[in-house]
């Protein structure tokens, strides 16, 4: 578990942070509220980066243009990299 103060990594049996002493409560999970909106959103975002980065490679490729769609690749994989993962 991670500790809400400091970030500090360690056991969730500790009932609290020894890095920082802090009280935790002893829930080892703390949700973090993300609006449907908000996932909603960042999905429809990524939908999009990837539609647009395939068109530049796409284009790319059809133009014979290496920047391009190298270009593009590299923004499908940060869209990839960076695109949200279901909550478990
Ligand atoms: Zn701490």
């Amino acid at each position: 578990m991670i500790c809400n103060e400091c970030g500090f990594e360690f056991q969730t049996s500790l009932r609290y942070c020894p890095n920082c002493k802090c009280n935790i409560k002893t829930e080892s999970k703390t949700p973090v509220e993300v609006t449907p909106n908000r996932i909603k959103l960042r999905f429809y975002f990524g939908i999009a980066s990837i539609i647009g980065s395939l068109v530049l490679i796409a284009s790319g490729i059809y133009y014979d243009d290496f920047i391009t769609w190298i270009f593009g690749a590299i923004i499908f994989v940060l869209t990839i990299i960076q695109f949200p993962k279901q909550k478990k």
